[in-house]
């Protein structure tokens, strides 16, 4: 069959092929050379430039001047539409005939006032198909617009990918130009490039491999590349090789097409949008040729824009979604980020993105989605099955530094014990290129061989969009099954899913959190954005519980369930994986304190406002509103400079402000100087001992009669830290950065007593971090209060440091206590194994504790989420100074409130749960009438058991949703106590839908629930 003689060179005869589809080797005699004939200019070229993002109908109304290709356009950001006109010469006729276009800037094609092809060179995307095959009724003269963004497929940054973009970049056309395409030449290179790959990927130890080689050889031999009568015979010589197939037991490759399209980083929101139809149009004119191409897309809130942005692509896509070939996945708002948002935010993401797909496209998703965020909370498999989802996609932990993960595919039990379907695709990527080496990789990689069977291969551009080609499908399409090769089939996730549960008797199970070990340092960037998340998830709490109220205390009261949906809509999108993280330039930073602002200071505030005013009558006296489920004493302030009050404030509900007396009032001692420390506060509970730089010398727990600081240590230590990573500036802080520590030791201004006691004691300091930073904190005691408060000032401007704040305390756990979403978990305190140590820096939520049996110490927060507990040494994050993607992250003013909490007895008999709830829940004051009366709403009959949610049932008025969980890792049975007017409860899932099985029974004293831990039960209250 072959010529002869055939030398036993691996080496020439492999090269001989490559260079035969080269396209930079001898492309004026190889078959590369040849795969685009004629070539003609356009008739006229024109153009017009913008700063805004427009529509097509108001760029397509404005002056265009002449441009010729070569030109550059710009600045970095602006836009460039395009006005070309093209005439095709007759002589083309039966060719297919390409517009091809060339620019560094991103690029989408209008015909006839519709996008319909997006143009990206480096997601090897410049053509646009005139024609597949020219007839002389097709029209030969025509106009088309090409809208250019002023940036490339990640942005614009200066030098690196994630350096800061370069503002004053010039963008340039380079091609504009009708082309006959030889589609004959594409598809015989596409055989050449699958058979060379083959040759390198099975390498020299596989007869497989040296079949393909001798195969491709003999291609050569017979292929003419100025003559296309030869291709057939070779093309069919190919076609011999990958029809030789595979056994019945050979893996399979489910493919899936993919573009991740990050919904903000390396640009703004607003480019993401264009981002997304650009990608999209691609993906439904791929579909109209190819019907077997399936892909995948996530992130509801990118279907939200492109509907609003591209109705007529949106009707394509709807009309793809039928068809089963659009496969809207992951169930969520956006793929958000895994760690930081609260629990209730991560059920809202499914929430909202789970109610748009229903509504949209007939369909909930079966799969939460998410290849790309930085960690998964151990608290995700039960929420996601809250939410109808019992299949989980991920890759991200493939990135981790230190350990390999064992498992591509297995059963992942979150905190309570919920168990979802999970699966990596064991080629490590998102954005494969159907190329021989993604499939030998899936194989070759799988650690669950013999477990498994099947695995995910998700192909297409991503990151910053772009998606598949043809070219990648072509390439599927050939090896389907080959021998030597895993067989390849499209496939939905469900299908894969499916495969996988149905022969998931092998596989194993991974208990709690999946930890990613590295972007540790995406717990503490952006402090601002953090604080504005933590603050706005605080605020929808209150606005929810006080209109829920509302709507019971006053006929007239409209739940704003609109408005709410809007701003939880906002809060949702800042999570997204580059957003909350921190890891996203400064243009995305400005937008999203914009949403915060906005939310806070127009939206959120007055909702607020309305709804606690609907709970009274209006008059001149002070009431607080408290939105916890359990009774307050807490010292307020009704406002600046007045008197401070100690308050009691009923649970769920609102109380007359009323002066309470304080058991034991506050004491503050300067002492003289013999003693190395300067001042004592007391407040009956807690005795400090402050030295004159603020570090506590002693943190003294009366009731227990224990010291908290470690002997000879100092709590309240600020400690700053060389901070450089290896490249991810923002998302990365190294374990080497721990040897770099030095006290922060200056003192500019020493410790003086603010407040003298009474209801507060208060001391002041400033230190000086550097000649450009400052820290100013108030220690603050108030009367009754079991931990002191820290609230704190920082002057930032600081260049790859890193400002912690440190509690060296008398405990000795191997354990650290975090919370997470609806619950908490252990992380050691240790280094043994490579698993330890690599989690030297950890995320928690509003507090973590280290306790020993009867005695521990808890560390509270207000707006942080870096923690790091060490031996005994408890440390909570402040700051950081990366200079990458936003070279000014983290410059300038910051206020945070962290507190240390010292208890007897374990941390959930201490009510550190609650405590933490109280330091981020103040007590909201409301004008009314002097005859108000204390009125709660709702209480819980048991302290493990928190009410966390009162909402009205989406599309339900009339009914109330209110969700509680179960916080101490316990069994308990509980009752909820109601003042409402509850006629019936029925239990439901986290999307709200009533379970017909599980009426609940609702008596004079409540409704009893048994709760296992860390269970989330909500409930439908019908009034
Ligand atoms: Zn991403």
């Amino acid at each position: 069959m072959y010529h002869l003689p055939v030398l036993k060179n691996r080496r020439t005869l492999l090269e001989r092929a490559e260079k035969f589809i080269s396209d930079i080797y001898f492309t004026d005699c190889n078959l590369r050379g040849r795969l685009y004939g004629d070539s003609c200019p356009l008739e006229s070229l024109a153009c017009f430039l913008t700063p805004k993002r427009i529509t097509f109908s108001e760029a397509s109304k404005q002056i265009f001047d002449p441009c010729k290709v070569g030109d550059t356009f710009g600045p970095t950001w602006w836009t460039c539409w395009f006005k070309a006109t093209l005439k095709i010469p007759e002589s083309w006729r039966g060719k297919e005939v390409h517009l091809l276009w060339e620019s560094d800037g991103e690029a989408m094609v209008w015909r006839d006032e519709q996008p319909v092809q997006g143009l990206t060179k480096e997601g090897e995307k410049t053509s646009y198909i005139l024609s597949e095959c020219l007839q002389d009724e097709e029209p030969h003269s025509l106009t088309l617009y090409v809208e250019m963004a002023c940036n490339g497929l990640f942005g614009a940054g200066q030098g690196s990918q994630i350096a800061a973009p370069d503002p004053n970049r010039k963008f340039s056309v380079q091609r504009a130009e009708l082309v006959v395409f030889n589609r004959d030449v594409r598809e015989l290179l596409t055989d050449f490039e699958m058979l060379v790959d083959i040759v390198k990927e099975l390498g020299e130890e596989e007869q497989r491999g040296y079949q393909a080689l001798f195969t491709v050889n003999e291609m050569v031999n017979l292929c003419d590349p100025s003559d296309p009568s030869s291709f057939a015979k070779v093309h069919s010589l190919a076609g011999t090789f990958f029809n030789q197939r595979n056994g019945e037991s050979q893996h399979t490759v489910h493919a899936m097409g993919h573009c991740h399209i990050d919904s903000a980083w390396l640009w703004p929101y607003e480019e993401t949008i264009r981002k997304c139809g650009r990608s999209w149009v691609t993906v439904i004119r791929l579909m109209e040729k190819n019907p077997e191409f399936v892909f995948t897309c996530s992130q509801a809130q990118q279907f939200q824009w492109v509907k609003s942005w591209y109705p007529g692509l949106f009707s394509s896509i709807q009309h793809y979604v039928k068809k089963g070939q659009f496969i809207p996945v992951g169930g969520t708002w956006v793929e958000m980020d895994g760690n930081l948002p609260s629990g209730e935010s991560m059920v809202r993401q499914f929430l909202e993105g789970q109610r748009f797909f229903n509504k949209e496209f007939g369909r909930y998703c079966k799969e939460f989605w998410l290849p790309d965020t930085f960690g998964y909370s151990a608290q995700l498999p039960q929420i996601m099955q809250g939410c109808g989802i019992s299949n989980f996609l991920t890759q991200k932990l493939s990135w981790n530094l230190i350990n390999t993960f064992p498992h591509n595919t297995f059963f992942w039990e979150g905190l309570d014990g919920s168990t979802v379907l999970t699966h990596f695709p064991p080629g490590n990527s998102y954005e494969m290129k159907g190329k021989v080496e993604d499939l030998v990789k899936t194989l070759k990689n799988n650690k669950d061989k013999g477990r498994a069977n099947h695995s995910a291969a998700l192909f297409g551009f991503g990151d910053g969009g772009g998606g598949p080609t043809q070219l990648m499908l072509d390439r599927l399409r050939l090896v389907q099954d080959t021998n030597g090769l895993p067989k390849v089939q499209m496939s939905t996730p469900d299908e894969l899913f499916t495969r996988l549960q149905a022969d998931s008797a092998l596989l194993c199970t991974w208990a709690g959190e999946l930890f990613l070990e590295l972007h540790n340092g995406t717990y503490t960037t952006q402090a601002q954005i953090k604080r504005g998340n933590r603050q706005c998830e605080t605020l929808l709490h209150d606005i929810e519980i006080a209109s829920s109220l509302a709507l019971y205390r006053n006929n007239t009261f409209p739940y704003p369930a609109e408005k709410l949906q809007e701003l939880w809509r906002l809060l949702l999108l800042n999570q997204f994986h580059d957003v909350i993280p921190g890891s996203c330039i400064e243009m995305v930073v400005e937008d999203a304190l914009k949403y915060y602002e906005g939310e806070f200071l127009h939206g959120g505030a007055a909702l607020l406002r309305d709804a606690c005013e609907a709970l009274v009558a209006k008059g001149s006296s002070v009431a607080v509103f408290n939105s916890l489920p359990w009774e307050r004493l807490e010292v307020v302030q009704i406002q600046e400079g007045a008197e401070k009050i100690l308050v009691r404030a009923s649970s769920i509900g609102v109380s007359p402000v009323k002066d309470t007396p304080p058991v034991t009032p506050v004491s503050v001692t300067v002492q003289v100087s013999i003693l190395p420390f300067d001042l004592v506060n007391c407040n009956g509970l807690l005795k400090t001992a402050i030295n004159r730089d603020g570090t506590l010398a002693s943190l003294y727990l009366i009731s227990g009669n224990r010291e908290s600081i470690s002997d000879g240590c100092l709590g309240n230590q600020f400690v700053m830290f060389d901070d450089v990573p290896l490249y991810w500036d923002a998302w990365d802080v190294m374990d080497y950065h721990l040897q770099t520590r030095k006290p922060v030791a200056e003192v500019v201004q020493p410790v003086h007593v603010v407040s003298s006691g009474g209801l507060r004691g208060s001391v002041s300091f400033t230190l000086r971090i550097s000649d450009k930073s400052t820290i100013t904190q108030e220690i603050i005691m108030d009367a009754m209060c079991p931990y002191i408060k820290f609230s704190t000032e920082v002057q930032w401007a600081e260049s790859h440091k890193f400002l912690k704040v440190e509690f060296p305390v008398r405990v000795r756990s191997p354990n650290a206590t975090y919370e997470i979403q609806f619950g908490h978990l252990q992380r050691p305190t240790h280094r043994n194994t490579s698993w330890d140590w690599a989690r030297f820096e950890v995320w928690g939520h509003k507090w973590a504790d280290l306790s020993e049996h009867n005695f521990g110490v808890s560390l509270l927060n207000d707006c942080k989420y870096g923690y790091s507990v060490h031996k005994n040494t408890m440390t909570l994050s402040l700051l950081r100074a990366p200079k990458a993607p936003d070279a000014t992250a983290d410059m300038g003013i910051h206020h945070f409130t962290y507190a240390i909490m010292p208890h007897t007895r374990s941390f959930q008999e201490a009510s550190v749960i609650q405590c933490a709830y109280n330091l981020n829940f103040p007590l909201r004051l409301i004008q009314c009438s002097p005859d108000t009366m204390p009125w709660s709403a709702f209480s819980v009959t048991s302290q493990a058991v928190i009410l966390e949610t009162i909402k009205q049932a989406e599309d339900r008025g009339g009914v109330l949703v209110v969700r509680l969980y179960e916080s101490h890792g316990s069994s308990v049975t509980a009752t909820l106590r109601t003042t409402l007017p509850v006629r019936e409860a029925w239990v439901c899932d986290l999307l709200e839908k009533q379970d017909p099985n599980r009426p609940v029974q609702v008596t004079s004293e409540g409704i009893t629930l048994d709760f296992k831990p860390f269970q989330i039960v909500s409930l439908l209250l019908i009034m």
